[in-house]
């Protein structure tokens, strides 16, 4: 089955109201009316309407913290935390098919060759990992070593520090999403160049559309430029909250920053505590 046939196939799939797809054989034999493992769209492929550069939604006026629901939340439990698969028909869950559409940008993004880094040493395209539904997502850089070996990001050291961030407001790294602005590694770790940027991140931006988190944390100043068109620094752009497609993006240093900078690991809590209380409807 070539792409094309495989996109048909999903969107076909979508329109029967199947809830997920994976390569796993033992998914294949699950029983009747089982729910889908959260993650499928990773597991195929295991690292995963257009929306063009102007179009971003963005704005740079930061909203006052924890203003209301956003789309089609009413409040209440976290999505990040809810098993959405388990609550009723497809025809109530509007969100049932953000796996299956994953799984379609994914497939479109191919084998990547769109952009340079494809031919700068790069060993596969890291798409994204997590929970299709996730009410909260997270947008790195760009893969480093490690994530290029392995297919996922945030695997190596500040994906380690990620991690506990995540854990430290009561979630698990499998309740998010996490992607990055670029897919591909670039060389020698640089930062991605504008072009590459202009390339990949279309299919970021269908990431979050179809994922619709309630809040989106930009990890470092690549992220938060990247996302909000600005030049300012992360530390100009951090400590507020900004209206984003559709969700609240909270800038915030980078871990691999972190690293190097203990000390503001007390600014990067009061963030994500601030990312707790929109996810609590506070
Ligand atoms: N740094 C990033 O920005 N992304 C990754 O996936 C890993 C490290």
């Amino acid at each position: 089955m070539d792409r094309d046939q495989l996109v048909e196939h999903l969107r076909l799939a979508a329109e029967l109201g199947v809830a997920g797809v994976s390569r796993d054989p033992e998914w294949r034999r699950r029983p009747a009316g089982a729910s889908a493992p959260t993650g499928e769209a990773e597991s195929l492929g295991s690292r995963p309407s257009d929306m063009s550069h102007g179009q971003a939604s963005g704005s740079l006026e930061p909203t006052t913290p924890g203003v209301g629901p956003r789309r089609d939340e009413e409040g209440g439990a976290p999505r990040a935390v809810r098993d959405e698969r388990q609550e009723g028909s497809t025809a109530a869950r509007p969100d049932v098919n953000s796996a299956i559409v994953l799984t379609e940008i994914r497939a479109e993004i191919g084998d990547c060759t769109r952009c340079k880094l494809h031919g700068l040493g790069r060993k596969q395209i890291v798409f994204g990992v997590g929970n299709p539904d996730a009410g909260l997502m997270f947008v790195g850089e760009a893969p480093g070593a490690d994530e290029d070996v392995q297919g996922v990001p945030f695997v190596g050291r500040a994906g380690q520090l990620l991690t506990k961030i995540i854990e430290a407001i009561d979630l698990k790294r499998e309740d998010v999403y996490i992607a990055n602005v670029i897919k591909c590694r670039p060389p020698q770790n640089r930062n991605p160049e504008q072009d590459e940027v202009d390339t990949c991140e279309p299919f970021l931006f269908r990431q979050i559309d179809a994922i619709k988190p309630k809040v989106i944390v930009a990890l470092g100043t690549f992220a938060a430029r990247a996302l909000l068109r600005t030049l300012d620094p992360i530390s100009r752009l951090r400590g507020r909250v900004y209206d984003y497609r559709g969700a609240k993006l909270i800038p915030t240093f980078h871990p691999a920053y972190l690293l190097r900078n203990p000390s503001s690991k007390r600014e990067v809590w009061e963030d994500m505590k601030q990312v707790r209380r929109i996810l609590n409807g506070e």
